[in-house]
């Protein structure tokens, strides 16, 4: 499981999380929806400490990171070693895939295995193939990123994530990179991991998709929390108004 407790982070002056609370439960799959600067971004970099939170705690596995003021105010890791536990347990796919471009996919794929977890070659090798044969695209491990598709690069990702064997999988707009035509195929891959119990945040724009696949859906509003609940509840009984117009013009 994942939870967050009380999450807040300042750029400067503007306060764009304002105390959320999320747990997802092991296999929960929960969409994070809301406007453009709502804090989507910002609430799944701080869970994994790519941005420094200035108050509130991160719990993984039970394991509650450690945090201390830094410099500029915000909340760092004190302990290097637990954020590299962390950022093991709980995956990130970007929007924009950050694959290292000088690397063949399947290098890209087993880097961090053999870096981070200190798989033996063959080993990181043989993971690396099964998780390429779950995304689609086996054919592919000796190409470079810039011989893929961006529906291709994405999967990639999506297999390099795996292959680190995270208990969480953070997803920031995973699609809205892509070419439509190349949306579908991600975001299958994406179903099948919620089909076989995955736990997942989905930062996404994807509506449709977002209400078929999750047990849960939260709508975030300058930073807060507006309103959470099963799909049928956020699509169709949302309490709040704010809510109700966003799901409307999403449609
Ligand atoms: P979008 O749907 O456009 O991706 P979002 O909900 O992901 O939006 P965030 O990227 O989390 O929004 O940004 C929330 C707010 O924080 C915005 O006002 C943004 O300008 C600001 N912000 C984000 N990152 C930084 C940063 N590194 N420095 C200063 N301000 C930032
Ligand atoms: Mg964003």
């Amino acid at each position: 499981a994942l939870e967050v407790r009380n999450l807040h982070k300042r750029f400067g002056d503007l306060e764009v999380l304002k105390g959320v609370d999320l747990v997802a439960h092991d296999g929960a799959v929960i969409s994070i929806l809301g406007s453009s600067g709502s804090g989507k971004s910002t609430l799944l970099r701080c869970i994994n400490l790519l941005e420094n939170p200035n108050e509130g705690q991160i719990i993984v596995a039970g394991e509650e990171m450690k945090l201390k003021p830094g410099r500029d105010g915000a909340l760092v890791s004190a302990d290097n070693k637990q954020i590299n536990r962390l950022r093991a347990r709980v995956g990130f796919v970007f929007q924009s895939f950050n694959l290292w471009p000088h690397m063949s996919i399947l290098d890209n794929i087993i880097e961090a295995p053999r870096r981070v977890l200190g798989q033996p070659k063959a080993d990181a090798i043989a993971a690396a193939e099964l998780f390429l044969e779950k995304v689609g695209i086996a054919d592919k491990r000796h190409s470079f990123p810039a011989q893929l598709s961006g529906g291709q690069q994405q999967r990639a990702a999506i297999a390099r994530t795996l292959a680190m064997q995270p208990r969480v999988i953070l997803f920031d707009e995973p699609t809205s990179a892509l070419d439509p035509e190349m949306v579908q195929e991600v975001l299958s891959v994406i179903r099948a991991l919620a089909d076989e119990g995955r736990t997942m945040l989905l930062v996404t724009h994807e509506m449709g998709f977002a209400r078929q696949v999750s047990s849960e859906v939260v709508f975030l509003h300058k930073g807060q929390v507006e309103e959470i609940g099963t799909p049928e509840q956020v699509f169709e009984h949302s309490k709040s108004e704010r809510c109700r117009q966003f799901m409307s013009s999403h449609k």
